[in-house]
């Protein structure tokens, strides 16, 4: 890793960086480029620079790091560990994509992942993406001196079951949790969305922004409320990864526009849910490879039209 004295972009993400193999109900691919913070900046580089802080072994293919530089990310806190697996995930989803059962999480070279992060200009924007919440923090902590403009986190299942207390000491030092309606359930014991995200705010995070896969997302903003559908779409091929490509368009719009206020916050869930709504068209990153900043932006347009009453 070439780090030592680097300026951070605008924007800077953590998270796991992975080789996965899917099945859908539409067909199946092994060795699929993957992970959270893959999906993320891939997404948020439609809208601004981003800095992605990772780790993969000595197998992770060339040609997935030519993939990320399609989009001039900065890669220079990619660590390579020697010797070392790339992190692995083996999920299915069955009729009800909204649900990915997961059946392998090879944690491999996450296991002793220690992030030094030795960007000499910070970030003004950080996202902790999916990953073990002792690494969020980790991550955070080195960066989060003088105070960062915005910080927000997303996790899944497995870190609720295996990781809650550390989870709720990164909670406690973020702007903004963004995670889905189970995950919403399971950590919070409560059925009610609404009140699941008030009963997160108490952690910590002003702001809370829960998925709902094709039923779209609601946002808790202090005493603010705010909810849009998703984006409706005849076929959706492969849903891995449109929660992290979500956060990658919302946080990509906050840091372009440089504001993460309400009306703002609200703009940047669309931009979200539109990525999202690409990322689901096929396998991996395959159709956001295709696309650029126009169709965004035309689709983006035509949820304008759509939603308003
Ligand atoms: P999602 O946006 O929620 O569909 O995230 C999909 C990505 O999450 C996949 O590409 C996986 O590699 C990655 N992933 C799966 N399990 C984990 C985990 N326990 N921690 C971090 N990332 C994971």
């Amino acid at each position: 890793m070439e780090n030592k004295g680097t300026k951070s972009a605008p924007l800077a993400v953590v998270g796991t960086v992975a080789i996965d193999q899917v099945e859908t109900p539409f067909g199946q691919r092994d060795r699929v480029f993957g992970g959270s913070a893959s999906y993320f900046s891939y997404a948020a580089s439609f809208f601004t620079p981003v800095s992605l802080v990772a780790v993969v072994g000595e197998d992770f293919p060339e040609e997935y790091r030519e993939i990320l530089k399609e989009k001039s990310v900065d890669l220079s806190h990619l660590e390579v560990i020697r010797g070392g697996k790339t992190f692995a995930w083996k999920g299915k989803y069955e009729h009800d994509l909204n649900t990915a059962q997961t059946l392998e999480t090879h944690l491999n070279v996450l296991m002793d992942f220690q992030p030094r992060i030795q960007f000499e200009e910070k970030p003004g924007f950080l996202f902790l993406a999916n990953i073990d919440p002792v690494l969020q923090l980790s991550v955070l902590k080195q960066m989060e001196k003088p105070k960062l403009k915005f910080v927000a986190c997303d996790t899944m299942n497995y870190w609720i079951q295996n990781k809650r207390q550390d989870l709720i000491e990164v909670l406690k030092r973020v702007d903004c949790f963004v995670m889905n309606d189970g995950e919403a359930r399971q950590l919070t014991g409560e059925p009610n969305l609404i009140r699941a995200a008030k009963k997160v705010q108490e952690w910590g995070p002003g702001i809370v922004v829960i998925k709902k896969g094709e039923h779209g997302v609601l946002l808790q903003y202090g005493q603010k409320y705010f909810t849009l559908p998703a984006y409706p779409l005849e076929s959706v091929f492969d849903p891995t990864g449109a929660g992290d490509s979500f956060a990658g368009g919302m946080m990509g719009y906050l840091t372009q526009s440089k504001d993460s206020s309400f009306e703002t916050l609200k703009k940047a869930l669309g931009y979200g849910s539109i990525v999202a709504s690409y990322a689901v068209e096929d396998f991996g990153l395959d159709r956001l490879r295709k696309i650029k900043r126009k169709e965004i932006d035309e689709r983006f347009d035509l949820f304008k039209k759509l939603i308003s009453l």
